[in-house]
């Protein structure tokens, strides 16, 4: 069972409406690709009164647009309908059953990045709270009411056969739970090609489309590589089935992202080389299983510290530290360029300024210098015998039994003070709790602690910065 599964059952089980059998929600979703839409109709058992539904975004990010939305009693009755600012209200529903409809416009052909969604003639990529007019499984929870019992049917333009992450009985997909249904990603083609794997107790499939610069078994073997050694670093994959989507996107354009807590969106231009950018891109999606999926944390780790767990990782497994050399003295160099790197903290960073190009952040390029200056002090203190993934580990034991999977900022100080001793102290109040500058030697000495190599830094800063957007949405 996945974390949100397990948080939804105990919601359930001590809602005191678990006898009551769940309401059912059914969606039918014709997909007109020529077009560029969709038309989904639904139908809603229920309790008499008002009914919530949340709706996609309307901004333009998402890629989508409700029109027409509708909604009748179970006879084809008119309903009142009102739109509040991010919902639809249906008003004074009969008890039993409602049924509503809309059309679903896509902005774009293509999509613009792995957390927004497109349609076009050739194929559908979509983040689902981005087609869905739905419950909202956060007020679902806040109210105690269960979140109906969901059931997709697609109805696709012929050839094409869907990629989902959700459990299946026929042409029916069923997800497991309403973030299972809002937080994943589905596409749809002629012309995926799937790859499916084993790690440990937990299965992945991987679907492609579109040619790059590299074949599907180089990204086949990258993939299993970091569920694998993420799994061997931090315990277990936390999600029973995970899917990889990789699409071709736009030219100049490269996201990657988890959505909800087992779908990875891998978007790359169509000349992309898997080369130690890409590479490292999929080992930090991938690690977003644990740290943004299963353990929610300050920004800083979640994207610097999984940023330098990605290099590390991926440095072990081409057995050759001068990859994770590399990537360290790029975030070095583009930290170097943050005008606030000495004045903001990367929590206070993340409070003040949201936005902004990942390579100005120093949630990203501080955090992941962070995570080796944690890792390389824990180390010295210890000897050797524990490092960052000792941290990394008690933390997730500790997200694991809490319903908001998050851990605090002085929770991660402590268990890192508790494992690293004096070092890992003044290191953090350093590096985390203060804004001393971070140095080039600085970092040499922590990779020669880490590698046992020597790595020092490039002759000139010529590196060019590392331009990303990996947006992930735990
Ligand atoms: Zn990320």
């Amino acid at each position: 069972m996945s974390v949100a599964g397990l948080a939804l059952a105990i919601v359930l089980a001590t809602s005191g409406r678990a006898q009551e059998p769940p309401d059912t929600l059914m969606y039918h979703v014709a997909v007109y690709s020529a077009d560029r839409h969709l038309s989904v109709e639904a139908r809603l058992t229920t309790a008499a009164g008002s009914v919530v539904l949340a709706a996609p975004a309307r901004s333009g990010a998402a890629g989508t647009a409700v029109a027409g939305f509708a909604a009748t009693d179970d006879r084809g009755g008119p309903l009142s309908v009102q739109r509040t600012g991010s919902a639809y209200v249906i008003e004074r529903a009969p008890a039993g059953a409602i049924r509503f409809r809309y059309r679903l416009d896509f902005n774009d052909s293509v999509s613009s990045g792995s957390t927004a969604s497109g349609l076009d003639s050739a194929r559908l990529y979509a983040v689902t709270r981005s087609l869905f007019v739905a419950p909202d499984p956060v007020l679902s929870r806040k109210t105690g009411r269960p979140y109906p019992v969901i059931r997709v049917r697609f109805v696709l333009p012929e050839g094409w056969r869907l990629v989902a992450n959700w459990d299946s009985a026929g042409p029916e997909l069923r997800p497991r739970s309403g973030d299972d249904f809002t937080d994943a990603t589905i596409a749809a083609a002629a012309d995926y090609r799937l790859y499916r794997g084993r790690v440990g107790d937990a299965t992945y499939t991987l679907a492609v489309r579109g040619q790059r610069g590299f074949s599907d078994s180089a990204l086949a073997e990258l993939v299993g590589q970091a569920l694998a050694r993420g799994a061997e670093a931090f315990g277990p994959v936390p999600a029973p089935r995970v899917i990889f989507i990789s699409d071709a996107g736009r030219k100049g354009r490269t996201s990657g992202s988890l959505q909800g807590l087992s779908s990875i969106g891998l978007l790359w231009e169509p000349g992309e080389l898997l080369e130690r950018s890409r590479s490292h891109d999929t080992f930090h999606e991938t690690l977003h299983l644990w740290f943004g999926g299963a353990m929610e944390a300050e920004r800083w780790w979640t994207e610097g510290a999984t940023d330098y767990f990605a290099a590390r990782l991926y440095a072990e497994w081409r057995n050759d530290p001068r990859e994770l050399a590399a990537l360290c003295y790029e975030s070095l160099a583009n930290y170097g360029r943050i005008p606030h790197r000495t004045s903001l903290t990367m929590t206070s960073e993340s409070r003040e300024r949201p936005g902004g190009d990942n390579t100005v952040r120093l949630v990203y390029r501080k955090g992941m210098l962070a995570g080796l200056l944690l890792d390389a002090a824990i180390r010295r203190a210890t000897r050797g015998r524990s490092n960052l993934d000792d941290v990394a580990r008690r933390l997730l034991s500790m997200a694991a039994g809490r319903l908001s999977r998050r851990v605090t900022e002085e929770e991660m100080r402590e268990e890192t003070v508790r494992i690293g001793g004096r070092p890992a102290a003044d290191e953090w109040a350093r590096v985390v709790a203060g804004t001393s500058l971070i140095s080039a030697a600085q970092v040499a000495a922590a990779l020669q602690t880490v590698t046992g190599a020597e790595l020092p830094p490039p002759a000139s800063d010529k590196a060019r910065p590392k331009i990303l957007s990996n947006t992930p949405n735990p």
